[in-house]
């Protein structure tokens, strides 16, 4: 048997760039490295709603504002040997769907505009051409709607939020009955809500595109209700 041994959070958020999140990046590093993970993706909301108007500031300053918690999030992590890998939350205008993106870049937000202006299908299409994974997060809580699955690589099978009702086993049906890829996270806003769920690997992950080829292949094990 493959030992699964890096532990890795795939779905958190920080106070820095995620209004709803109340755990600044430095202390979500340190709670994490605590817990035992070997490395966090963060995943702060990425929407028109988050940004504000940018249309007059434009994009390179909607840019700045969602990677500040991701970048306090790397130089804390840095510091202490937690890999920080930079991931997304991105919701749709018209919708109220969200949806997890791994393989991101810095370059790749900086050079395709209003990436959160688009719609799923078409965010999906630019997904396939820069080797981008969308998985659709807690995809059965209210006032969520499970997504054409056509327009979907995976699914939160499970969401370790404990202020939401996720209706988890609905999201494994969903994810099981379309063929997509099963993913945990504990989509962490709090000091007290750190480390819900994980996503152990066998091999170190060390960038976002990793993540999104080892996802992809099937080379992981989700791991929840750790606390
Ligand atoms: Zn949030
Ligand atoms: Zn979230």
């Amino acid at each position: 048997m493959i030992h699964m041994e890096y532990r890795y959070e795939l779905h958190c958020h920080t106070a820095q760039t995620s209004p709803c999140s109340q755990l600044p990046a430095e202390e979500l590093v340190r709670l994490y490295q605590a817990a035992g993970y070997d490395g966090v993706v963060i995943t702060d909301h990425f929407t028109a709603s988050v940004e504000g108007n940018c249309s007059e500031t434009g994009w390179q300053t909607a840019v700045d504002r969602f990677l500040a918690g991701y970048e306090a999030a790397n130089s804390a992590g840095a510091a202490c040997g937690l890999t920080v890998i930079l991931g997304a939350e991105i919701r749709f205008p018209g919708s109220l769907n969200d949806y997890l993106v791994y393989g991101l870049t810095e370059q790749l937000l900086r050079e395709n505009e209003w990436l959160y202006e688009k719609d799923l299908p078409s965010f999906y299409q630019f997904a396939e051409n820069n080797g981008l994974l969308v998985i659709q997060a807690h995809p059965f809580r209210e006032p969520c709607t499970p997504s054409d699955p056509r327009y979907l690589h995976g699914v939160e099978v499970f969401n370790g939020h404990k202020g939401h009702c996720s209706h988890n086993s609905c999201a494994l049906r969903f994810a099981q009955e379309n063929g997509l890829i099963e993913i945990a996270g504990s989509d962490c806003h709090y000091n007290y809500a750190v480390g819900t769920a994980a996503v152990c690997f066998s091999r170190r992950p060390q960038s976002s595109l990793d993540i999104a080829v080892l996802l992809r292949t099937n080379d992981f094990q989700p791991e929840t209700n750790r606390n």
